[in-house]
């Protein structure tokens, strides 16, 4: 049965310089045994979080989820480096893969709270993407020997979501030059896609983390342009897997496709503050829609009645994958044909926004998708 929920794991970060200088406190604290998150009540002293304490009641919150990574503190017996977070998520997606389902890791949370650290990484500490490139490439190596008689192609582009326009990261950005943006369309078939996005043949490793590079560069560099960081764009790194299988005794040819889709939101604190005043809502109305959206559609599918899991098919209509590119785009991914995790991270030291950010993931949580694999015959 490929029908399951969401898979929802949660991640702590270190303290930032900044926090240590203010004397922060951790607010974090996760049961290895049972994977139980807690959220505690700040101390008085902490002006971070006096405001949320003046304005709010505020308690201790505990969530449980599939996987709880502690990664604030190196010293900690139980402390998640990045190559644990792979192990225990990005190696059983990439087995999916290989089976012939599509998968989607998304990262959620607040800028700064690690979502490009666990999907990207930096150079000593590669995330998720390259550690799955890499084990990607060493299967498909070591398959050459063991199963000749299946071919492997694989295939990767890159783009990023920014006020609801599609960029591709993986088109160098002309100085001086307005950027190109590109449309979507729908497939019968295939569903949402975005028309005439490079899509890249890769051959090796080398290959395929040049290009993921290239495009986190184009990405940082568009945004500095735009006077702006990263933090409000949603990134789209895919890679697409073909296995071509001949089976020698009855000559017929099997094709197995499946899709690796790596997100890194926008910071989550944009959709909230927009929320706030009408005048910031309609200032920012754009580049906050995919996140706004990505809420509504969340709520949508995890509400019992809407969604997989609804009785009728005007229930299903109601989620609004339509209102924004990115949940569009999404579609398959958050309610049909994925095999789909959410990474929620989260700072430290925040309570009201890591708040926010444990009730999004647990909500996620009631989330099913139906994946199926998807082979065909050839010939
Ligand atoms: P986001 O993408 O959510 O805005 P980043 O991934 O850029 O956040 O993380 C913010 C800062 O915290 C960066 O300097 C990053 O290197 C650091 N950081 C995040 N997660 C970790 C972690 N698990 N261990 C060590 N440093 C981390
Ligand atoms: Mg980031």
């Amino acid at each position: 049965d490929a029908g399951g929920n969401v898979r929802v794991v949660v991640r702590v970060r270190a303290f930032l310089p900044r926090e240590i200088e203010r004397g922060a406190d951790c607010l974090i604290s996760m049961d290895p045994i049972t994977q139980r998150t807690t959220l505690h009540i700040p101390n008085d002293s902490d002006p971070a979080n006096t405001r949320t304490k003046s304005r709010k009641v505020i308690e201790e919150k505990a969530f449980t989820f599939d996987n709880s990574f502690w990664s604030h503190n190196t010293e900690d017996r139980h402390y998640a480096h990045q190559e644990e977070v792979y192990n225990s998520l990005g190696e059983e997606f990439l087995d999916h893969n290989f089976e012939g389902y599509h998968t989607c890791i998304f990262a959620y949370g607040q800028t700064g709270s690690g979502k490009s650290y666990t999907m990207m990484g930096t150079p000593d500490q590669p995330g998720l993407i390259p550690r799955t490139c890499e084990d990607l490439f060493q299967r498909i190596e070591a398959a050459h020997d063991e199963t000749p008689n299946i071919s492997y192609h694989v295939r990767a582009s890159y783009f990023e979501v920014y006020n609801e326009h599609v960029r591709d990261l993986l088109v160098p950005v002309v100085p001086n030059q307005p950027p190109y943006y590109l449309k979507l369309r729908e497939s019968p078939t295939e569903g949402p896609y975005v028309k005439d996005l490079t899509e890249v043949p890769v051959r090796n490793l080398k290959e395929i983390l040049r290009y993921m590079k290239a495009g986190d560069a184009s990405r940082t560099t568009a945004s500095t342009k735009m006077n702006d960081t990263s933090s409000r764009s949603h990134a789209v790194f895919t890679i697409m897997l073909k296995q071509i299988h001949h089976d020698m005794e009855t000559d017929e040819t099997t094709e197995r496709s499946s899709r690796i889709r790596l997100v890194d939101l926008a910071g989550s604190e944009r959709a909230k503050s927009t929320e706030a005043t009408g005048a910031r809502l309609r200032e920012g109305s754009n580049i906050n829609k995919s996140l706004t959206t990505l809420g509504r559609v969340i709520a949508a599918l995890a509400d019992p009645k809407g969604g997989m899991g609804g009785r009728g098919k005007r229930n299903r209509e109601i989620v609004p994958y339509r209102d924004s590119i990115l949940t569009w785009l999404l579609k398959d991914s958050l309610g049909g044909n994925s095999k789909t995790a959410m990474i929620a991270c989260i700072s430290p030291s925040d309570y009201e926004e890591t708040l926010s950010t444990l009730r999004y993931a647990d909500q996620a949580k009631r989330i099913r998708t139906r994946a199926v694999v998807n082979q065909d015959h050839i010939s």
